[in-house]
């Protein structure tokens, strides 16, 4: 179905439940006053002229005016674009003219930069960008309404959508490289929303505490896409991701349901007060984007609760989820694999080489086929000839492993492999092993050049105690004998942080060009 008829049933079914709550403002919405904002801004727009697949951007943190754009701009056929909050000039022109968006809507800022002088400096070179709103900014905001148009034409526009009409174009992490623009359509992103929520058995009863951004997929599909589809509420820790808040809008708002990628939980329980929350309101959860040491997951299913936590595996050019795991699976399956696959997909592991599927338990590249699948990347029709083959098989480019009973198990990306003397290391086992070290606060583990093996296996590590981090030789000793001496880093960087894209991935490419010498 359309995401605007998909909202109307929710409406309609649960009219004074809450929809949206945001906790930084206090504001909050019943369904039936969020179908009525919605409208508000859907007119606002169309009295703008905003025409059936013209490109509207949203430039924000997370806010509830977010959510209002992602179900105005659909229920009125325009193509939502989501832009990176971490973006600057440069990009931000970028994306403006790739996508030729003629509509910007803004938050004023984030943290240090001020986006009302970034969009003023990029302005004369984009010349398909004929209006800008921000949020926060009330004249600017009243303005998005104030010319709105009829409710016949709203009901005229909407007979005229199809549920494979685009709706967003979604850009990736950048996790390897530049962003790529995923195009994906209301039965491509509505659908995948809909099973995420059901195979957490959400109901109306749920509330979803969003502390990932609504600029990705995870926030904007598997969060606010999922949580409507069920009549569950969406709430709003904070404007970006900040452990404490996120706790605190838990305990406030007696939220069922977490999301983050692994990061964001080890940040949550490394909190100095952590035990002070009250986090028993809590019973699932979705932990995804990366892979997810198996200490964590333990400490998320016993200290927060989240006994039915699901770990999702999917990318956004599928919409994005195609594995994911089912609430009675044991924490085994919920550590060692991403799930089974989706109701309605297919999944296959093939030898990348030939293309040929592999045996069950043999490594290959991952594939997804099915409703799922984005339309293409936006304009780049040799990319998308590149991802999609003639078969409509979407390839991942991810390492996996499909195990006897259908549960797959991600090795990692087919480019972080590192190849050591002609043996093949997959990063993720030794992150996974490096994780029981008390020393060990968080673990990247990267190939870098070396002269006689090809590469060579570098660990970079946050320290748990900054005053007293672990040594090469300490590192050297705890390996011994219990990892395959090929696979033991031979070199150790001692870090703060690690470079993250804004959805919570690890760069691992920054960190391989930063050590590399
Ligand atoms: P880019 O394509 O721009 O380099 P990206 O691939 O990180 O960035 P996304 O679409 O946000 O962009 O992320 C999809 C990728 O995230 C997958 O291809 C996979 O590598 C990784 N991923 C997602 N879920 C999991 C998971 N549960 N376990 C391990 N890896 C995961
Ligand atoms: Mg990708």
């Amino acid at each position: 179905d359309t995401i605007g008829r998909n909202l109307d049933r929710a409406v309609a079914a649960y009219p004074d439940r809450e929809a949206l709550v945001d906790v930084p403002s206090g504001r909050r919405w019943t369904y039936a006053e969020f179908g009525r904002a919605v409208d508000d801004v859907a007119l606002g727009l169309l009295g703008h002229g905003v025409a059936k697949g013209d490109r509207v951007g949203i430039w924000a943190v997370n806010c509830p005016e977010w959510v209002l754009i992602q179900y105005a701009t659909a229920r009125i056929g325009a193509v939502m674009v989501n832009i990176n909050p971490a973006y600057r000039a440069h990009e931000l022109e970028y994306v403006l003219n790739q996508a030729g968006i003629g509509v910007l809507v803004a938050s004023l800022g984030h943290k240090t930069s001020d986006y009302r002088a970034l969009v003023e400096q990029v302005r004369p070179n984009c010349p398909a960008l004929r209006r800008t709103h921000y949020i926060g900014d009330e004249t600017s905001w009243a303005a998005l309404l104030a010319e709105p148009a009829s409710r016949e034409q709203l009901a005229g526009r909407e007979a005229e959508l199809s549920c494979d009409d685009p709706v967003n174009i979604q850009y990736t992490s950048g996790t390897t490289g530049f962003p790529k623009g995923a195009t994906l359509s209301h039965h491509n992103i509505l659908n995948n929303g809909h099973h995420v929520g059901q195979l957490i058995g959400y109901t109306e009863q749920d509330r979803v505490c969003l502390p990932v951004p609504f600029y990705h997929c995870f926030g904007m599909v598997m969060g606010n896409l999922a949580a409507v589809a069920h009549g569950a509420c969406i709430v709003i820790p904070a404007p970006s991701f900040d452990p404490a808040a996120t706790l605190r809008a838990v305990q406030q708002e007696r939220c069922t349901s977490l999301y983050g990628v692994p990061t964001m939980f080890i940040a949550e329980l490394g909190l100095p007060d952590f035990a002070s929350y009250d986090l028993s309101s809590l019973r699932t959860g979705i932990m995804a984007g990366s892979p997810c040491p198996v200490e964590v997951m333990k400490r998320v299913v016993a200290e927060m609760h989240m006994e039915q936590v699901s770990i999702c595996y999917g990318m956004t050019e599928t919409s994005p989820v195609s594995l994911q795991t089912r609430m009675d699976d044991d924490l085994e399956r919920r550590t060692g694999t991403v799930g089974r696959v989706h109701p309605h997909l297919e999944v296959k592991v093939v030898d990348p080489a030939t293309g040929v599927t592999v045996p069950r338990g043999a490594p290959g590249e991952l594939c997804t086929r099915g409703y799922s699948v984005m339309l293409g990347y936006w304009d780049e029709p040799e990319k998308t000839a590149d991802a999609i083959d003639a078969g409509r098989w979407m390839h991942t480019g991810d390492q996996a492993v499909m195990l006897d009973d259908g549960y797959v198990r991600i090795v990692g990306r087919i480019k972080d492999m590192i190849i050591r003397g002609g043996e093949n290391i997959y990063p993720r086992e030794i992150e996974e092993f490096l994780h029981g070290h008390p020393k060990i606060a968080d673990v990247q583990v990267v190939g870098v050049p070396h002269e006689r093996y090809g590469e060579e296996v570098l660990a970079c590590v946050v320290p748990s105690d900054p005053a007293d981090p672990l040594t090469l030789d300490e590192l050297r000793a705890h390996c011994h004998e219990r990892l395959a001496h090929y696979k033991v880093p031979t070199r150790l960087q001692i870090v703060d942080e690690f470079p993250m894209t804004v959805s919570g991935k690890v760069r691992k490419i920054e960190l391989r060009e930063r050590y590399a010498g």
